[in-house]
């Protein structure tokens, strides 16, 4: 259908139905499925049926494709778990816990009161050295 695949990838044999999920949504680019092993109630996974490991890989207009379905997505994992919060997040490589290398977003609803955590341990951003990092990072990105 166009886009690459990785036949040893398992979110590919599942986006070829080689493989089952319990699946949300679907359409021509993107599926939508439970994630085997919840972090909490509505744990929903948001591939692009194309095989691109991580965020710095996916060309945009497939990022894109993805993003344009994660406000209705979001929204339909709410409704249905009656949260009113989530976090949408992606692990991009292996040091940033990337279990499996086929892009996802993972969608997972909160609730007040609910006893999932993040460790977020804030430090604190150093001017001088900020100042020197964001002038790197501007340098990559060519302005
Ligand atoms: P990562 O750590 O790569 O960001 O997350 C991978 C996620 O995929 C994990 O939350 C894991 O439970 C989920 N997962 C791994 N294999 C399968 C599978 O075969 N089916 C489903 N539905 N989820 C999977
Ligand atoms: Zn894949």
């Amino acid at each position: 259908m166009g886009h690459p695949t990785d036949s040893t990838c398992i979110f590919c044999k599942i986006a070829a139905d080689q493989i089952p999920c319990t699946k949300v949504y679907e359409d021509d680019a993107v599926l939508a499925f439970l994630d085997i092993g919840p972090l909490v109630r509505g744990h929903t996974l948001v591939i692009p049926k194309g095989h691109y490991a991580t965020v710095m890989e996916t060309p945009p207009e497939v990022l894109a494709e993805i993003a344009k379905r994660l406000p209705g997505l979001s929204k339909a994992v709410l409704a249905a778990t009656g949260a009113k919060a989530c976090h949408v997040l992606v692990n991009s490589g292996a040091e940033a816990m990337q279990s499996v290398h086929h892009l996802h977003f993972h969608i997972l609803p909160r609730k007040g009161g609910d006893t999932f955590r993040i460790p977020w341990n804030a430090g604190k951003l150093d001017s001088v050295e900020g100042t020197a990092l964001a002038a790197a990072i501007k340098g990559q990105m060519g302005c």
